[in-house]
């Protein structure tokens, strides 16, 4: 089959010997959320909430952000909606929360940092994505942005519980947080992989530069390792206590169909990615076992570059012809 004829997505992630992934849908937007249902999205693995109120100069109100987060919910009853808390600064700045005069803003006070900046504000966001989700059918997990430290992994939880949010988690999108994944892990719920920071952090490669787009490129092996030991990190967490936990992968790299094949392989239990991905990661997806994504994965990992991981990757798949 060639790219053009694949088919529209049907709504159910899985390999063709019916190992499940499903296949979420990142949204900034209740109207997002609403063209990713329509889309076939299972469920939400990334709403940035700081998309709803960027441009805004001063913090939105507990009843806008109840209205924003319930529109999201709305689009998805019953299904899963991972809400990101807000992820402030480098690329997103919010006025309310970040200093523009900071010299270097992607390893500044960003995410989930601007609690120590900004107390109180993490807290009243919490509030309200708990009032959203209590009046709506939606299953409601919640994860920080820019973890770095078991310490701020355990914090972060002790605020979702007080908020009376049961399903904390965290974004790996930092290498320190992807090595030290066991412990980091131990502390909530489920990870989420962002891989766009997670790739510019690993490579030193500003995201935001298309000249060191062969750097920031998710193939990459040293990134792909990371990947590796957070899924590592994960089940060794759940072996600990009995309790699985979700890997999943947010990142851009989710879009990319023979890197969702790779990721798979890798042991990453959910992609979540731009709705209009979803039709050919889940078709590509199809097209092999899940013994065949392993067989895959084992080679974008110990390719020594990107581009051989790449080539050697989508060579044995078909489908991408
Ligand atoms: C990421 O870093 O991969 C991610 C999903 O978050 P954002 O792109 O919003 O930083
Ligand atoms: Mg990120």
């Amino acid at each position: 089959a060639s790219r053009g004829s694949l088919p529209a997505f049907n709504g159910v992630g899985t390999t063709s010997d019916g190992h499940r992934v499903p296949l979420l849908a990142n949204v900034g937007s209740g109207k997002d959320a609403v063209a990713a249902a329509a889309a076939g999205a299972e469920g939400v693995g990334l709403l940035r909430t700081e998309f709803c109120f960027l441009g805004r100069d001063t913090e939105p109100s507990i009843e806008e952000q109840v209205a924003a987060y319930g529109a999201v919910f709305e689009a998805f009853p019953g299904r899963k909606v991972v809400i990101r808390t807000l992820d402030a600064g480098a690329d997103k700045p919010l006025p309310f929360l970040t200093d523009a005069t900071e010299p270097n803003p992607a390893l500044g006070v960003r995410g989930f940092r601007t609690d120590r900046s900004s107390p109180g504000v993490l807290t009243r966001q919490l509030e309200a994505i708990a009032a959203a989700a209590g009046s709506h059918e939606s299953d409601v997990w919640v994860m920080a942005p820019m973890i770095s430290t078991a310490d701020e992994a355990a914090d972060f939880a002790v605020m979702c519980g007080a908020a009376g949010l049961a399903t904390p988690g965290v974004m790996i999108e930092v290498p320190a947080a992807a090595i030290m994944s066991r412990a980091v892990l131990s502390r909530v719920k489920f990870a989420s992989l962002g891989t766009n920071d997670l790739t510019q952090y690993t490579m030193a490669a500003d995201r935001q530069l298309g000249t060191l787009a062969s750097l920031n490129d998710p193939w990459q092996p040293a990134v792909l390792q990371l990947i590796a030991a957070t899924v590592a990190g994960g089940a060794a967490a759940g072996d600990v206590d009995g309790t699985v936990r979700s890997v999943g992968v947010c990142g851009e790299a989710a879009a990319d169909p023979a890197l969702a094949v790779v990721l798979t392989g890798l042991g990453v239990n959910t992609l979540s990615m731009t709705p209009r991905a979803l039709s050919t990661v889940g078709a590509v997806l199809a097209s092999v076992t899940l013994p065949q994504a392993q067989e895959l994965a084992a080679l974008a990992l110990a390719a020594e570059t990107a581009a051989e991981g790449r080539t050697q990757v989508r060579r044995k798949l078909p489908i991408l012809e």
